[in-house]
């Protein structure tokens, strides 16, 4: 105690100055300015005698916040305070350090416990004193309290003038602001006919960009914020979707119809997003298979297909009837929930089957040897077996027979790396329990990492899947097991589910 007043006495005390200002509008106003801010507190430091060693200029950052992670002025000062760079914190008032009481007690208690003192340069007060410390709170509080309420009458404004039917934002393109923000927008008759046209025009099919093309060459120009000079196909894409065009206001999910005149008819607008959901609804949706599965016969793409007009019906499809090429598949289609029912249940049994689970585990106690190439070899031969097969130079009964040799070979091996089969295991078995909570797109992801290749052929209805290298010896393993399971019992494996899809 007596050693920190003497060293007190001794050294001046170091001053840091935190100014704050939340917008430009602000940096503006006199009292408020950066400036004026420094002047005070560069007055009190004179008064007080303390050198000014740092200065945190916090221009455009919000005090609103309770993450100190969006304060970068004040994570500095803090970060410091810890290495000791100042001994005492000057503010202007409470508000430019803090407006959200936890945040604000946050840095006071990191100062105090750093030997920080924390001073307001408007009066005088030390905050580091159980007085000045109710100070502080009381203060932090009112400036919390009057940052909400600045918000909720804005928020009540907005209430307000949607409750009037009036809009609420931005100025959209085709209107200006009327006389007073108590009147309607107004009509701007050329970009209202340009409107009136690309509702016209989507509804009958034009794209996005085609209109966006078409406007900018026109010369219109977006009513941006950002000061975009053209018109993107995204921005197109909001105007098709505002039914402000059709006469509506809409604030925080309501919507009510508004006192501005329309630019078109709700029926159009309801006629263009007919043809929104037909753009969207085809780019987005894409199936288990799409990109991922090709022909087993000619290595052609996949792909998906969907018919009937009442009732949808889904399908994989062949593609080279469509693309006059040859293949004796010849444009067949298959269900899509057939197809993909084949592969789920590859997946989906690698947890549900305990005796597979069983034999990785066996597998990965297996004790390593030393690196030899006769598994990379055998890998070899039964790569081309298995080519050979597909190309139809073998049957199935001889390429079963064939790989099961092989695969005795490989199963007399050890596994080369057994943490490798063990971690490829446990990928595995939790890709197996979380492939149900998976989406189409996680699930489609799921399968590139699993498999170098998803064959098909849609006429006979049949899958084949080729797992990467790294998960062969498990896949090996699996379709072992499958093969030599024992038929007619509780069939669990993937096999069981109608033969149709095979591990290569
Ligand atoms: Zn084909």
């Amino acid at each position: 105690m007596a050693t920190a007043a003497i060293r007190t006495n001794q050294r001046p005390l170091r001053a840091a100055l935190l100014l704050r200002v939340s917008d430009s509008r602000q940096a503006e106003a006199e009292s408020y300015s950066l400036d004026s801010q420094r002047r005070v507190g560069q007055d009190l430091c004179h008064r007080r005698g303390w050198p000014i060693v740092r200065e945190y200029v916090g221009a455009g950052e919000s005090a609103f916040t309770r993450d100190v992670g969006k304060r970068e002025t004040v994570r500095a000062l803090l970060a410091d305070a810890t290495s000791s760079v100042f001994d005492v914190l000057i503010v202007h008032d409470v508000s430019r350090y803090a407006r959200d009481e936890e945040l604000g007690h946050f840095v006071l208690n990191n100062l105090h416990l750093l030997g920080v003192k924390l001073v307001n340069a408007t009066n005088d007060i030390d905050y580091d004193t159980p007085e000045g410390r109710m100070m502080f709170s009381m203060e932090l509080s009112f400036s919390a309290a009057g940052s909400r309420k600045a918000s909720f009458h804005i928020k009540k404004a907005k209430q307000q003038k949607f409750e009037m039917g009036l809009h609420v934002g931005d100025v959209p393109f085709g209107y200006a602001a009327g006389e007073t923000n108590k009147d309607p927008l107004l009509v701007v008759r050329t970009e209202a006919a340009a409107i009136r046209q690309a509702f016209e025009d989507f509804a009958n099919g034009a794209g996005y960009t085609e209109i966006a093309r078409r406007w900018n060459s026109a010369g219109f120009q977006p009513h941006s914020k950002q000061h975009r000079s053209t018109f993107a196909a995204s921005a197109i894409q909001s105007v098709i979707e505002n039914d402000f065009y059709c006469g509506y206001v809409r604030h925080l999910g309501e919507r009510k119809l508004g006192l501005h005149e329309a630019i078109i008819s709700e029926d159009l607008w309801m006629r263009a997003q007919v043809s929104v959901r037909r753009q969207t609804s085809k780019a987005r949706e894409s199936w288990l298979l799409s990109g991922t599965a090709e022909c087993v016969e000619c290595n052609g793409p996949i792909w998906q297909f969907k018919t009937g007009t009442k009732k949808a019906y889904f399908y994989y499809r062949e593609t080279s009837a469509v693309r006059e090429r040859k293949c004796s598949v010849g444009g067949a289609v298959w269900r899509r929930d057939l197809a993909e029912a084949e592969v789920c249940a590859v997946i989906e049994s690698m947890t549900t089957d305990p005796r597979w689970l069983d034999e990785v585990d066996r597998s990965a106690r297996k004790a390593p040897a030393p690196q030899d190439d006769r598994r990379s070899k055998l890998m070899a031969t039964k790569k081309r077996l298995t080519n050979a097969y597909i190309a139809g130079a073998r049957s199935e009964a001889e390429w079963r027979a064939e790989a099961k040799t092989l695969d005795e070979q490989l199963g007399r091996l050890p596994p080369d790396n057994p943490t490798a089969v063990v971690f490829a295991g446990g990928r595995l078995i939790s890709i197996g329990q979380i492939w149900s909570g998976m989406t189409t797109d996680e699930r489609r992801e799921t399968l590139r990492i699993l498999f170098q290749s998803v064959k098909m052929n849609t006429r006979d209805k049949r899958l084949w899947l080729e797992p990467w290298p790294e998960f062969a010896p498990l896949f090996a393993m699996r379709r072992d097991y499958c093969v030599h399971g024992t038929p007619g019992r509780t069939r669990t494996c993937a096999h069981g589910l109608g033969n149709h899809c095979s591990i290569l």
